[in-house]
């Protein structure tokens, strides 16, 4: 995970029709609190859900800004999927129902008010988004949670347990120990979110990256105007050395840019290789 800058520039969808259903849901919430809302022996059937419009925070817009602030990658794992899947536009606080920390059921309403909140939504890979954080918002302390009817809410007071990208700086929170995450300083905070979003799933993935960029450290060692060094180079990796160049430049193109914003498991690789440029 790494900080993410969001666009300054709200999608108008979320302006104008999101702003529109947000008060709409309000209104109605407002009407009956109570036939919202978890309470001791309700079961969940019995619970009015709210019903949220996604063609609003789904629209292309909204997710064509998203993975442009977030670089095509995965908000959370930081893993870029796009090639192969469409991921999701992933609600932060969760919009339907959440769950607290241990919690084996789900909490009704969600942060509902949010669900068409720019500053809420992120672009996320659908294994994170569906099998992973699905539900989850536990928090340090449940009594820094806000009853949701007074919607001029207080979420700076929350002590959330997970790291939100767009208000933290990841890097605070969770190290590399070479391809494995670690709480940074013991941190709850990065242990519950490497937990909760899954992240050692992806260590395998990582450490071909992190091999990946060694070896580039190496042929950026070789000093391409020197034919001597080229050509003796060239023998003892058995190739041509035309080919050794030309490797030599895909080195130093990904020392470039391994550990920028726009790469796939930058904290990773900053946290192994803390010389490599970030911009
Ligand atoms: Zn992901």
């Amino acid at each position: 995970m790494i900080r993410i800058k969001k666009s300054a520039n709200t999608p108008p969808i979320l302006t104008i029709q999101g702003v529109s259903e947000t008060n709409r849901l309000i209104d109605f919430y407002n009407l009956n609190p109570t036939s919202y809302s978890s309470r001791l022996g309700v079961l969940s059937k019995n619970i009015t859900k709210i019903h949220f419009d996604n063609t609003i925070y789904g629209d292309a817009t909204v997710k064509a800004l998203l993975k442009m602030d977030q670089h095509n990658k995965c908000c959370f794992c930081e893993s870029k999927f796009t090639e192969t899947s469409y991921g999701d536009v992933e609600h932060f606080r969760p919009k339907k129902a959440y769950k607290k920390n241990g919690a084996k059921s789900l909490t009704y309403p969600g942060y509902y008010w949010l669900a068409y909140n720019w500053n809420n939504l992120l672009f996320s890979c659908e294994i994170c988004n569906r099998k992973h954080k699905r539900n989850e918002f536990p928090l340090d302390n449940e009594l820094t949670r806000k009853p949701f009817h007074s919607h001029p809410n207080l979420l700076s007071n929350e002590d959330s347990l997970l790291i939100n990208p767009i208000e933290d700086n990841p890097s605070d929170y969770i190290t590399f120990k070479e391809e494995i995450p670690i709480p940074k300083n013991g941190s709850r905070k990065g242990a519950t979110s490497i937990k909760v979003f899954g992240l050692e799933r992806l260590n395998e993935s990582r450490l071909e990256n992190l091999k990946a960029i060694k070896l580039a450290l190496t042929l950026t060692n070789i000093d391409e105007t020197s034919i001597e060094e080229v050509n003796s180079a060239a023998i003892s990796f058995k190739i041509k050395p035309l080919d050794l160049i030309e490797s030599i430049r895909d080195a130093k193109s990904l020392y470039n840019s391994a550990a920028k914003d726009t790469a796939k498991f930058s904290l990773c690789v900053r946290c192994n290789f803390p010389h490599l440029p970030i911009n």
